[in-house]
């Protein structure tokens, strides 16, 4: 049965008309940014000198001049508002909430605070996502994550999930890795961290981009025994043929997948596939495709060449991670069939150089060579691309983050940097369908509904994308679901 009622508030009310207004839903306190410039996360210009408000984990409201306490009586079935009278006791910001009953009568009423955040002409921005990330490999030094105790590894991985939100990120996609566990926790509220789309473990064929065997031991399918990265980190998962392929699918959907990763061409760091060959065959491709789809969502591939993201797209991929050494064919056909990319500007670091054998150095100067020619492809022919940085092994450098999106500067403005960093990047997570796990508003965007994944920028990145760069220095504030995780203005 619900009863009629009558609310009076402050400004703070669409998101409970939303919840009926129930006094256990009023939230104690509701956070109001003033003053700031707006990139919403798709168009090219700024919305000057705006407020912004948040009631609990949504943008609740945009408009100018939002007034910091009031009383407001909302029609609780239309969501109709009218201003009554104001709040008594000014001085003090807050807003007052009544309930009342179908007949009229108070039944409740709450004081609310606002947490007003001068903006001081900040840019105010959807907090930032990287859509190819992996939380342990990025957290581990070089090879620690299979050298260490396995809660060690863990334990590296709860303090990169903060430092991710430290320097702006609310959202990541990993590509391969454990952390449905440290997820959980995030989303709970014990530990900070961004949130979290997870592939859980990549799937590999034997001697494919994830099979870490050594080259002595036999394979698990022969008399072997599941490599480490398989049995105790859940990193990798080496299966070969449609069933094995199913199954390992299965299992990372089971798990809490928000998307399923496969590997279908060779690796840089990988010890036993050259660049040029191509992994599962198109009916080991389509079963993960046929399993991940039954659930909703979507399968990813790492691959490099041509020939693999053809076979890739043409059995069903929705995205291609990498892709630095396609061609105009691949190219045409990705953007025909509207598949994502998600490339990484990849330069000849000297960190990297130390981590890697000559072989695989080789491997790599390939592809730093080849993403330049990629970036010209993706221009060509209008690929929808997204952002990811795909930072592993050397987690002292993972401060560069965002400093990687100016390195695309030389093909795209820097409105189109910063979507793909916001918006675009939203809508590849969004390819979850029903396996994302937050699905009360839109990520990657300002707007009124939006879920209040908010930073606040010294400076304007329309001008100048590397401001978000440098490990967070210009980002004072990080909200993430409406909670705020960093401020350094006070
Ligand atoms: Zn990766």
């Amino acid at each position: 049965m619900k009863v009629q009622t009558t609310v009076l508030l402050g400004t703070a009310v669409s998101a409970l008309v939303a919840v009926q207004a129930l006094a256990q839903d009023i939230p104690s306190e509701v956070t109001l940014f003033k003053d700031v410039n707006i990139f919403d996360g798709k168009n090219d210009a700024l919305l000057e000198g705006y407020d912004v408000l948040v009631v609990r984990n949504l943008i609740q409201q945009i408009a100018e001049d939002i007034p910091v306490s009031g009383t407001y009586e909302l029609e609780v079935s239309t969501g109709a508002l009218e201003r009554v009278e104001t709040l008594p006791g000014s001085g003090v910001n807050g807003y007052s909430i009544t309930i009342r009953d179908a007949d009229g009568v108070e039944t409740q009423t709450q004081q609310v605070a606002v947490n007003v955040i001068a903006g001081g002409g900040r840019t105010l921005m959807p907090g930032l996502i990287d859509a190819h990330y992996h939380l342990m490999l990025a957290a581990s030094q070089g090879d620690s994550w299979r050298l260490e105790q396995p809660d060690y590894t863990h334990a590296t991985m709860v303090v990169e999930a903060n430092n991710l939100l430290q320097r702006g990120f609310t959202s990541i996609r990993d590509t391969a890795g454990p952390g449905f566990g440290i997820k959980k926790a995030v989303d709970e509220g014990m530990i900070p961290g961004p949130r979290m789309y997870l592939s859980g473990t990549l799937i590999t064929q034997t001697s494919g981009h994830a099979d870490r065997t050594l080259p002595f031991e036999e394979p698990r399918i022969f008399s072997g025994r599941a490599p480490v990265g398989e049995e105790v980190m859940k990193l990798d998962r080496v299966v070969n043929g449609r069933d094995e392929v199913l199954a390992a699918t299965r299992q990372n959907l089971k798990q809490g997948a928000t998307q399923i990763k496969i590997a279908i061409g060779g690796g840089v760091y990988s010890l036993y596939d050259p660049l040029d060959v191509t992994e599962f065959t198109e009916d080991e491709i389509r079963a993960a495709v046929d399993a991940a789809s039954d659930w909703g969502t979507y399968v990813t591939a790492h691959v490099y060449t041509p020939k693999g993201v053809l076979r890739g797209i043409r059995n069903g991929l929705k995205t291609i991670e990498h892709g630095q050494l396609m061609d105009e064919e691949a190219a045409r056909e990705m953007a025909e069939r509207g598949v994502y990319l998600i490339t990484q500007p990849f330069e000849a670091e000297e960190n990297l150089r130390a981590l890697a054998n000559d072989i695989q150095w080789a491997k790599y100067l390939q592809v730093v060579e080849g993403w330049q020619r990629t970036a010209d492809l993706v221009k060509q022919y209008d690929i929808k691309m997204g952002f990811g940085t795909d930072l592993v092994f050397a987690p002292d450098t993972n401060g560069q983050q965002a400093d990687f999106l100016a390195r695309f500067g030389k093909w795209f403005s820097n409105i189109e940097m910063l979507r793909m960093i916001t918006s675009t990047n939203a809508e590849i997570l969004a390819l979850s369908g029903p396996r994302n796990p937050y699905q009360e508003g839109p990520l990657g965007v300002i707007e009124e509904g939006a879920y209040a994944d908010i930073i606040l920028v010294d400076g304007n990145p329309l001008e100048d994308v590397s401001i978000l760069g440098s490990n967070g220095a210009n980002i004072p504030l990080v909200m993430k679901d409406g909670r705020i995780f960093k401020n350094t203005m006070n």
